[in-house]
């Protein structure tokens, strides 16, 4: 991870997206000592959940630990992944962690997935993640926005204008055509979904946190990952400004990068 930050941030990434395997490995206060002398800001730590499967009891526990680990790490959020089936059990597990997420003022950040990823996930719009995140109606449930996964889905910029203010983060990947496995991103830019058009959309919702290159490809993990990072910094800053053009309203503020691959 030491090696990654310093990476980024000579590649002028202004943010890091932690897994937690590998703060794990650095150590938490090491992994938050990385981060603060390269000068990132972490923006969530990744991931937690599965409370729809067997063993919740543990999950939450597991997510309890996931939260404080955030905290100390000074990440602003935490992302949770359902698990698949009864989304009931989701709710239970949220509701479960959420009097510790509020305490370490460490934000749930609940990221719906592509049906695909049916393996993992009993939420597959964004739609689906506001209904659980509105029912329960903490301040600390929000909810991740990762376009790779939701692109496909007509309801999406109606759910963006109903996400306004409770999105945590917003994940960057292009869709390979034709995508070959479940590590076959695109750089952004480079694939079939209109990204500018979806930022701009995100942009124009309210959001105004970090944009987090999320390109999980096998092809491209095979390649040097110097000039690897260096092409997703500019395609994300390269479809930024593709969206901050073609945005609706008169802001210009601009995203900044951060990288979570
Ligand atoms: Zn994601």
């Amino acid at each position: 991870m030491r090696a990654e930050v310093e990476r980024c941030a000579r590649l002028g990434f202004a943010g890091y997206g932690v897994l937690r395997a590998k703060a794990g490995a650095l150590g938490t206060a090491a992994a938050r000592a990385a981060l603060a002398s390269a000068g990132l800001t972490p923006t969530a730590l990744n991931i937690a959940g599965f409370f729809t499967l067997p063993d919740r009891d543990r999950r939450v526990e597991d997510a309890r630990r996931a939260v404080a680990d955030a905290a100390e790490l000074g990440a602003p959020a935490l992302t949770i992944v359902s698990g698949p089936g009864d989304v009931a059990l989701l709710r239970d597990g949220l509701e479960r962690v959420l009097p510790d997420a509020a305490a370490a003022g460490v934000a749930l950040a609940v990221e719906p997935l592509h049906p695909m990823y049916a393996e993992a996930s009993a939420l597959f719009t964004l739609d689906a993640a506001l209904d659980v995140v509105e029912a329960i109606g903490s301040p600390w449930l929000r909810v991740t926005v990762d376009l790779y996964h939701l692109w496909w889905d007509r309801g999406l910029p109606a759910a963006l204008r109903r996400a306004a203010g409770r999105v945590a983060a917003v994940h960057v990947a292009d869709w390979r055509l034709p995508t070959r496995s479940l590590n076959d991103r695109a750089r952004a830019g480079h694939g079939a979904i209109p990204l500018a058009r979806l930022l701009a959309m995100v942009l124009d919702a309210g959001y105004a946190g970090m944009l987090e290159s999320e390109v999980l490809s096998d092809e491209l993990a095979a390649l040097d990952p110097e000039t690897v990072m260096a092409w997703h910094h500019d395609d994300l800053a390269a479809v930024a400004t593709s969206a901050s053009a073609s945005r609706t309203s008169a802001s210009t503020d601009r995203p900044r990068s951060s990288d979570s691959s």
